[in-house]
């Protein structure tokens, strides 16, 4: 029987390709920013960012290259969505590797300015691992009014979300901006930023971006209800407090779990 002869550029190919999948390691939470980086965990946070980043510019919650997303990977690094790049285009070379002080360690491109907020939110919060940042209307239309809708009038709202916080106005990009969000960190989930947007952090980057999904919903069947032209039904108090226990069972921070 013939033999066919496996060209020599292809088995190099594939010993090359054999001792960097015996280089990776499992888990981010290696020493080395390569070895994070490298790593199979890694990988698939950056799949994470990529389809929730398409997600976001699909639904109209980003613009240009607003918006950015980031992740903790083990416990000193972050990976993060770079500057200047819309967030339907992104590949997985464009994410960024980042240390807790926002100091770029693997990537070709620029890190997002935003990335002082998100770090802001996981030093204030412990349960944060994923923060998106982004612009959906009708969350920005309350963003440009300073306040936020009163919640008690959805029920989904009220178990992943409750009452939004609304932090000042600051310059983005400068740490004066990143810290409008310390004092409502620890009880919420979302905050609306003045003049600005939302940022949501979760568990995962898919269950932030759900977040952004909920809060912009909310605002706007709000400001349908509104003009319904009849008046608000809210949710009664003692239900209110059913939820309540819910979000307590289930790790969910709500500013009136404090009473
Ligand atoms: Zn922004």
């Amino acid at each position: 029987m013939e033999e066919t002869a496996i060209p020599v550029s292809e088995q190099v190919r594939e010993v090359a390709g054999a001792v960097e999948e015996a280089l990776r390691v499992p888990r981010g939470d290696g020493n080395s920013p390569l070895a994070a980086a490298n790593s199979f965990e890694a990988e698939a946070l950056r799949a994470e960012i990529l389809r929730v980043g398409r997600k976001l510019w699909e639904r109209q919650y980003v613009d240009g290259n607003g918006g950015n997303i980031s992740v903790r990977l083990g416990p000193k690094y972050v990976l993060c969505t770079p500057t200047m790049l819309s967030k339907g285009d992104m590949e997985p070379a464009d994410i960024c590797l980042a240390d807790l002080e926002g100091n770029i360690l693997a990537g070709d491109r620029l890190r997002t300015s935003e990335l002082l907020l998100h770090l802001e939110i996981y030093k204030a919060d412990s349960r944060a691992r994923a923060v998106v940042h982004c612009h959906p209307p009708y969350a920005t239309a309350f963003a440009m009014t300073g306040t936020a809708p009163p919640s008690g009038l959805i029920s989904e709202y009220e178990m992943f979300v409750g009452p939004m916080a609304v932090a000042p106005y600051e310059t983005p990009g400068t740490q004066a901006f990143a810290e409008t969000v310390i004092p409502f960190v620890q009880d919420h989930n979302t905050i609306l930023l003045t003049n600005h947007g939302v940022v949501c952090w979760a568990d995962t980057v898919t269950h932030a971006e759900w977040l952004v999904e909920i809060v912009d919903t909310y605002c706007k069947k709000y400001l349908l209800a509104k003009q319904v032209g009849e008046p608000l039904k809210f949710i009664p108090d003692s239900k209110i407090e059913e939820i309540l226990a819910f979000k307590r069972r289930h790790g969910y921070p709500d500013p009136r779990l404090k009473r």
